[in-house]
């Protein structure tokens, strides 16, 4: 994607965003007046070392915690003082998660787990959304485990699980905290292709947390976090190039 030309849309986006948890002496500023956009269709990583701020600007993006300053928006709506109704009700529709913490719920198999977001907006999914699903339960390696409960599988099997459950309603936005953490390469590889494809092939917005390098490689942008701060932005990079900036970054702080 062109990212000169001014012409894509912005689909989440923070304005002086600033964020601190506790007070006094323990207080801790995650996120210093950070302003940026995730342009539509595009797969967008956030890099920075641990503690870096990432999952904090994330969550506030998806609307799942709140700024201490600043405004976010997604799409055109200013999310900044919605309710928690109102903020379940728009990411139900707009937003996919994928979690270090799977929330893959117990009692339900992974069939039922993968079609959970179908369910909770009273739909089934389409044909073209179906056959997608198909094809995400077959990369992903689970049409073995169609029928069996979460406990029943691994965490880099559940991770998938996590996975099909948010691409498979294609929301227009994605958003993956280290999707890969738990992974094998093969399967790595697996998982970042297909986040590749969700935006390249299905138009989707994709951000996502990691702190490997290869994982950045295969996004269109990466946006660097530093002490809460953005220290750089730039376009699609390869492995070596990440990590030589990654070692920079840490030697420089
Ligand atoms: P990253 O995802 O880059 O590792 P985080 O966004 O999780 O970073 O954290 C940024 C900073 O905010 C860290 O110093 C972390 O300890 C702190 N932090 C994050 N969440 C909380 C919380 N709920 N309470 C207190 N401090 C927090
Ligand atoms: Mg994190």
């Amino acid at each position: 994607m062109d990212n000169s030309s001014g012409r894509s849309e912005i689909i989440a986006r923070v304005e002086n965003l600033s964020k601190s948890y506790g007070s006094g002496s323990t207080q801790v500023t995650a996120l210093s007046d950070v302003s940026l956009g995730i342009r539509a269709g595009e797969f967008t990583a956030i890099m920075g070392p641990s503690g870096s701020g990432k999952s904090t600007l994330m969550h506030i993006l998806a609307g799942l915690d709140t700024a201490t300053s600043g405004r976010v928006w997604l799409r055109s709506t200013d999310i900044t003082d919605l309710d928690d109704t109102e903020l379940t009700m728009l990411r139900r529709r707009r937003v996919g998660f994928v979690f270090q913490a799977f929330n893959l719920v117990p009692t339900l198999d992974i069939e039922q787990n993968i079609l959970l977001p179908f369910q909770l907006d009273e739909r089934s999914p389409s044909t073209t959304e179906r056959g997608w699903i198909e094809q995400l339960v077959d990369s992903l390696g689970l049409r073995e485990r169609l029928s069996h409960r979460p406990h029943e599988l691994s965490g880099g099997q559940q991770q998938r699980v996590a996975i099909a459950r948010a691409l498979g309603s294609r929301p227009e936005l994605v958003f993956a905290d280290e999707p890969t953490g738990n992974l094998d390469s093969r399967t790595s590889r697996e998982v970042l292709s297909l986040l590749a494809a969700a935006s390249s092939e299905f138009g989707q917005s994709i951000a996502m947390v990691t702190h490997d390098p290869i994982a950045a490689s295969y996004a269109d942008r990466i946006i660097f976090l530093a002490d809460g701060r953005v220290v750089d932005d730039r376009g699609r990079s390869s492995a070596s190039d990440i990590s030589r900036f990654m070692l920079e970054m840490e030697t420089a702080s």
